[in-house]
């Protein structure tokens, strides 16, 4: 079936939705509360499982333009000693880190180029199980299908009350790209993805382009780093060979507190919720904007073989949920090995790093699963 559709939020979700819903015949709104797209942090991971959906979506060499595919991973303890590497690249193994602003507008032109429209400054406060969306300035509008993807703080999914819980992680990261050095490309520590580990604070880097690599700073309610600003000192004593990058991280990057929710539903009569609304978890895995990318093109090609949406979303959720609980169990999980002992931290990183069925079936669970849509997934039903 197809229809009109009212999205409430134009981040990776809405915007995924949007260009799927649109190619497949949709009449597609998205109301972004801001006056432009909202460019949140500074790189993304994007697996081969998102990689997949945006080239379903026609996106794919829109948003790898220009960004790095990453060759290697690797794992280092707190004396720089490596704790597990594995290869990247090639068929079914893909990994870029682009810029947000690069995925973001990627999406945007491919909806309008698909026929959708986006408005900025338009908030939707509460939507109706019948299809009605209520706007902040007190408009209305009554749409075949109304989309929450409008960020964990959703209040599309409370005003239907499909909320059960939502928790804080106790962790916080602080994100912003920096520099990158022609011979940075030269050697391996600046060819890589790495995660560094000291106690609970963990410094990821990864290239990105030629010139600005991504580096995240992880953290733990009680630390000191923890919602505060950025203190070189306090990294550098924690990584003191990480001097070459802890020197280049500028005070303005962006903070979060990590969240996670569980809901009762994914949909409630023509509404569903979608991406962090129905998905937010900390992003120890690097998939919650990929998990978004999923559900869009997933829901999407249910709606499509429907005929009706209540059956379509119901479909779609059947299919998808459990799945998305496991991978927000799972990187839940990894980030809560800041907390454990050390001896524990680093025989589970050594184990993660070693095993391949380990792997399979946690942290690149959903890096290696065929996306719903994409041609090696099972077809939905008719
Ligand atoms: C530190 C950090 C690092 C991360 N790294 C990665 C990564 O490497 N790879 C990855 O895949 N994921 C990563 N994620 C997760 C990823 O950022 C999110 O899963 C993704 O952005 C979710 O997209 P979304 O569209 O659901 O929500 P959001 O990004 O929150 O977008 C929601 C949009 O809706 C708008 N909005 C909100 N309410 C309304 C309303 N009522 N009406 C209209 N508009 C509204 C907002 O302004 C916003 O533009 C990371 C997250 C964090 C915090």
């Amino acid at each position: 079936m197809k229809g009109t559709a009212e999205i409430a939020g134009g981040g990776i979700a809405g915007l995924a939705a949007g260009v799927a819903l649109a190619q497949r015949g949709w009449r597609v709104r998205v109301h972004e509360q801001d006056e432009a797209l909202r460019i949140l942090g500074a790189g993304i991971y994007i697996w081969e499982n998102g990689l997949k959906v945006l080239e379903a979506l026609g996106l794919y060499d829109a948003v790898t333009a220009g960004a790095l595919p990453v060759l290697r991973r690797e794992r280092r303890d707190r004396s720089n000693a490596l704790i597990g590497a594995e290869p990247f690249g090639g068929p079914g193994a893909r990994l870029y880190v682009p810029l947000r602003a690069t995925l973001l507008h990627a999406l945007a032109d491919g909806l309008a180029r698909a026929g959708g429209e986006i408005v900025f400054g338009s908030r939707i406060a509460s939507a109706e199980a019948n299809g009605v969306a209520r706007f902040a300035d007190g408009r209305t509008a009554q749409a075949d299908l109304v989309i929450g993807a409008d960020g964990v703080g959703s209040p599309v999914r409370d005003s239907l009350g499909l909320l059960k819980w939502r928790r804080p992680a106790d962790q916080y990261g602080y994100r912003i790209m920096i520099q990158r050095r022609p011979e940075e490309l030269m050697t391996q520590a600046g060819a890589s993805i790495c995660e560094h580990w000291n106690g609970s604070r963990r410094l990821l880097y990864a290239p990105a382009t030629a010139d600005l690599a991504y580096v995240q700073l992880t953290s733990v309610k009680g630390d000191a780093s923890a919602g505060a600003a950025y203190n070189r000192d306090a990294w550098l004593e924690t990584f003191p060979h990480l001097d070459w990058i802890i020197d280049r991280i500028p005070a303005d990057g962006r903070g979060d507190w990590f969240e996670w929710v569980r809901l009762h539903g994914w949909s409630k009569g023509a509404v569903a919720v979608l991406g962090d609304a129905a998905t937010a978890q900390p992003p120890f895995l690097g998939q919650g904007g990929g998990l978004a990318m999923m559900m869009a093109l997933s829901l999407a090609c249910h709606l499509e073989a429907a005929s009706s949406v209540e059956a379509g979303l119901a479909a779609w959720e059947a299919r998808e949920k459990r799945f998305c609980q496991w991978i927000q169990q799972v990187s839940y999980s990894y980030g809560r090995l800041a907390l454990a002992p050390e001896w524990y931290r680093m025989l589970a990183l050594k184990a993660l790093s070693a095993s391949d069925v380990l792997k399979r079936n946690t942290v690149r669970a959903a890096a290696m699963r065929e996306p719903t849509g994409t041609p090696g997934a099972p077809a939905v039903a008719q």
